[in-house]
């Protein structure tokens, strides 16, 4: 592994600076407050001749948008767009070894909550931009700096907003995104991957819900709603939704699969096989926690979540119901997945229950014959020659499909160098979230290096 050198060493201890001092606002997402570190980032923004605009849909809650405008003479191509998000998950103090806010630096690691999810990009981009500022490079597109709030909690007053209310904040029609969620070193079996993710899961987020006789709850109640609701919930967190194994799920299988030998290259489509996948994948991954996650990616999932019963423990109540978290596989619609579910609730409680939406949106998926993400790959392999960039598709969600709906192709690639025994899984909203100062550094340069060769 090699690093390029566009940074002194003092530009980089600036870039930890920062990236401590991100992390000391806290953004805990509830309640989000993120106006502070939005802004810090309009002052880093202004001092490298940038004009920031902050817009929202409550002052409280403000997303910053700062652009370095390419040289109309030399414009080819639509913006390309920096995202990242300000806000971070909850952390409880008790359990982390430094304090969450702290921006502790061990010598090592900076540690804090947002450290890796994400103000470290938030940092690294910021730092990016600025060398391509002052070193004055004659860009061929315009490149816009965003940095919303409100990820954490679904995007409706961050990404969600801009899109929807200030589209023309974002160029208008962007043809690229880079994000979170990909870049970042995974060992396996002796070799380094690098996923870059092209794809995400869509959301379909429902209620199921029983209705039963109300009454007083000192007599004796067989078939309460209550009871009822329980043996549904008992057999869909159970069951095994149906395989779909989709192009987005067996690109990055077979990515993985490539530098592992012949017998693993040639295993790796029947993955794709309905019956021969699902029982091929306990053989192929020994890890339940990282078999968890690439199932997540072969099936829809559902999990129930929250629970409505009765307002009163003496009382039994005339409905029950449970929200569940429904996450869909790249061409799966909420009423695919309905369907999936009835398949495991019919059998137990008849027809005698609901099932409807509240929430839906759909995978997202973009290309990877693009010029943006052939440039991610030739930097990473001239970066890490012996590494192996992966395309990725994520169980969860981020900017990137609200980003989608203006038609541009957005990419996770937040490079991040990784000693092995530290999982990237395990940070991402974990206890102890921490970034390794040098995969951070490392990082800036990466991603400064394939601006320079995108750009120009
Ligand atoms: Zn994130």
């Amino acid at each position: 592994m090699r690093s390029s050198a566009w940074f002194t060493a003092a530009e980089l201890e600036e870039a930890s600076t920062l990236l401590q001092e991100l992390i000391r606002f806290d953004t805990s997402n509830p309640p989000g407050d993120e106006a502070a570190a939005i802004a810090r980032l309009a002052e880093h923004c202004r001092a490298l001749g940038l004009e920031p605009k902050i817009v929202g849909a409550y002052e409280e809650r403000p997303n910053l948008v700062a652009k370095f405008a390419a040289d109309p003479a030399r414009r080819t191509g639509r913006p390309l767009i920096l995202s990242c998000h300000i806000d971070v998950v909850p952390a409880d103090a008790a359990r982390w070894t430094h304090p969450p806010f702290s921006g502790h630096d061990d010598g090592t690691c900076i540690w804090g909550r947002g450290a890796i999810d994400m103000k470290g990009f938030a940092t690294m981009a910021i730092t990016a931009l600025g060398k391509l500022i002052r070193e004055k490079v004659p860009i061929n597109r315009d490149v816009i700096f965003v940095a919303v709030s409100d990820e954490e909690a679904g995007t409706r007053l961050g990404s969600k907003w801009l899109v929807e209310e200030r589209p023309d904040l974002l160029g208008g029609d962007p043809e690229y995104v880079i994000n979170e969620v990909g870049g970042f070193t995974v060992h396996q079996n002796g070799h380094r991957f690098y996923p870059v993710q092209v794809a995400e899961k869509g959301v379909a987020w429902l209620t199921l819900s029983i209705e039963g006789k109300p009454g007083h709850s000192s007599l004796p109640a067989k078939d309460s709603a209550v009871s009822k609701l329980a043996r549904a919930i008992e057999a869909i967190a159970a069951a095994k939704l149906p395989w779909h194994a989709g192009p987005e799920a067996m690109n990055f299988l077979k990515g993985f699969a490539k530098p592992q030998g012949r017998l693993a290259e040639m295993v790796a489509p029947l993955f794709a096989h309905p019956v021969i996948g699902p029982r091929l994948l306990p053989l192929a991954i020994s890890d339940p926690s990282r078999r968890a996650s690439v199932e997540a990616i072969l099936r829809n999932t559902a999990n129930p979540t929250c629970l409505h019963g009765s307002d009163s423990i003496n009382m039994l109540p005339g409905c029950a119901s449970v929200d569940i978290d429904g996450r869909l596989a790249p061409g799966q619609t909420a009423d695919d997945l309905i369907r999936e579910l009835h398949a495991v609730v019919r059998p137990v409680l008849g027809n005698d229950y609901d099932l409807y939406v509240l929430q839906e949106s759909e995978a997202v998926s973009f290309p990877t014959d693009t010029a943006l993400y052939r440039e991610i790959v030739a930097t990473m392999q001239s970066v890490d020659p012996a590494g192996h960039v992966v395309p990725s598709i994520i169980p969860g969600f981020t900017d990137s499909r609200n980003y989608a709906k203006l038609g541009a192709h957005c990419y996770g690639f937040y490079p991040l160098q990784l000693p092995p025994d530290l999982d990237f899984a395990s940070l991402f909203h974990g206890d102890d979230e921490r970034i390794p100062v040098a995969g951070f550094h490392w990082g800036i340069e990466t991603l400064t290096e394939m601006l320079f060769r995108f750009l120009r």
